[in-house]
């Protein structure tokens, strides 16, 4: 039996196939063009949204940004890449109706218009709330490290700048040195043989001076790191491995895994990034009030206060730190404090009042003992290394000890944050191929995320609702 053959190229037909044809009804990019020609793009803040009188004409902005979103969507991302889709990718031929921009054109739309691309972000997420996509009842809210475009080699801290100094003036000594050992030995010999060595001290020289003009620019600025690529990128840990990149936050709803809220920014640890990034997800949602679930990266007093203020019901566990826990003795937590009495019950059920007081920033801390019970006590091996044990409370505490309850009262709250917020991150990262970005400085950078976290929505509510779905959403 023959093969299959495909039809004669130079085959003229009576009735041409329209590139319609080619797309089918449930196309993501039937979606796509649906969605952008709804969109206030001046309203946005998109440029060049009405024509030139006079000139050249140009490329409309939503024909760009549908190419971007169908380019997020389809891990096509580089605008060198985009420009050849739009030659040979049927689906891009038909969202762009055969305009074929060059590279130059998209990757300057992209720039001229990153603080754009946030509002199309909100956009869709209320296009998902009028879709009822959202439970609006928990936030999973966590972070994540994606790389810029700046090698580690080209980050220096002040420590690492300090110690290149310390160890160039150490080598320059030595190599001055040996010059002047090597002075004395030529004028016995009567020959040379110090040139390589005064080459090398010029190169040291230079280098220490690139160093020290470096550590001058972090002490003007009061920065603990600088990177050389793109300056606002910073090295930061991700799990065990330090990479330089920048800190990605997502606030995501269990409902069905939607990111409610992202923001990019390039503070090293998470601490104190809940109530901002569940605040702006309450608002992105339209609710007056909110759970959300957090790692114990998340552990700080005031962000925790912060989330009460602001109506959000924070699920956040305590780090286990402290020089109690790092030499081994009963942690803080083994500790019951009566609010009543004001007093707290240790592990020996003896009762520790209120004696010493202190100030820790704006708060006033009190220190708990009972010398006199310590005194005497068969577990105090494994309660202090000192004559008694003191247990420490601001007097804000009570926020943490409601949260403590409250984690005890739900504990799967934790296991539904670590399924929830995996989910976009390891879709992003693995699926999406987005594991690093493409341009440099922090406004650039948001901007690239926000069509990151566009396309990854899309995705998501397009496995929930369909194609059809969407599209009668967009154009209601
Ligand atoms: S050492 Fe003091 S604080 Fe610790 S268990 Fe004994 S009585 Fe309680």
């Amino acid at each position: 039996m023959a093969h299959l053959r495909g039809t004669d190229r130079s085959q003229l037909l009576l009735l041409p196939e329209a590139v319609d044809d080619y797309v089918g009804p449930e196309n993501p990019v039937r979606f796509v063009e649906a969605f952008v020609d709804e969109l206030d793009l001046a309203a946005m803040g998109f440029t060049r949204t009405a024509a030139k009188a006079t000139g050249r004409p140009g490329y409309h902005p939503a024909d760009l940004l549908k190419l971007y979103i169908y380019g997020y969507l389809n891990r096509v991302r580089s605008s060198r890449r985009l420009e050849a889709e739009t030659q040979r990718n049927i689906e891009v031929i038909w969202l762009l109706r055969h305009l074929k921009p060059d590279f130059k054109t998209i990757a300057d739309f992209r720039r001229d218009n990153r603080v754009a691309f946030k509002p199309v972000f909100r956009q869709f997420v209320l296009l998902c709330r009028q879709l009822n996509l959202f439970g609006r009842e928990l936030l999973a809210v966590d972070g994540t490290r994606i790389k810029a475009v700046n090698n580690k080699t080209r980050n220096f801290t002040r420590t690492s700048l300090a110690k290149f100094i310390r160890e160039a003036d150490e080598k320059l000594a030595s190599y001055m040195t040996r010059l002047d050992e090597g002075d004395a030995d030529e004028a016995q010999a009567g020959g040379g043989g110090k040139v390589g060595l005064a080459e090398k001290i010029a190169a040291i020289r230079g280098k220490r001076a690139r160093h020290k003009a470096l550590l001058d620019e972090l002490e003007r600025t009061g920065e603990d790191q600088i990177s050389l690529t793109d300056p606002d990128a910073r090295a930061m840990a991700n799990m065990t491995k330090i990479g330089v990149g920048y800190n990605i936050q997502l606030a995501v709803d269990v409902k069905h895994k939607l990111i409610a809220e992202q923001e990019v920014s390039n503070q090293v640890l998470d601490l104190g990034l809940l109530a901002p990034t569940a605040a702006a997800a309450m608002e992105a949602l339209g609710v007056e009030t909110i759970a959300a679930v957090a790692d114990r990266g998340y552990f700080k007093i005031e962000d925790i206060e912060a989330c009460e203020k602001a109506g959000i019901t924070a699920y956040v566990p305590k780090p286990i730190r402290g020089s109690a826990a790092r030499e081994g003795f009963f942690i803080k937590e083994k500790f019951r404090y009566d609010a009543d009495k004001d007093v707290y019950v240790c592990p020996g059920a003896a009762t520790l009042a209120p004696l010493y007081e202190a100030k820790v920033r704006d708060n006033r801390k009190v220190d708990y003992c009972n010398r006199k019970a310590c005194g005497g006590c068969a577990l105090k091996p494994r309660c202090t290394a000192n004559s008694y044990r003191r247990v420490s409370r601001l007097d804000n505490e009570a926020v943490m000890d409601g949260m403590a309850t409250r984690l005890a009262a739900r504990p799967e709250v934790m296991d539904l944050r670590r399924e929830t917020v995996e989910h976009p991150f390891g879709t992003i990262k693995q699926w999406m191929n987005q594991g690093a970005f493409l341009m440099r400085r922090l406004e650039n950078v948001r901007g690239e995320f926000s069509l990151t976290a566009l396309a990854y929505n899309i995705r998501r509510a397009i496995t929930v609702v369909g194609v059809h779905g969407l599209i009668a959403a967009a154009r209601v």
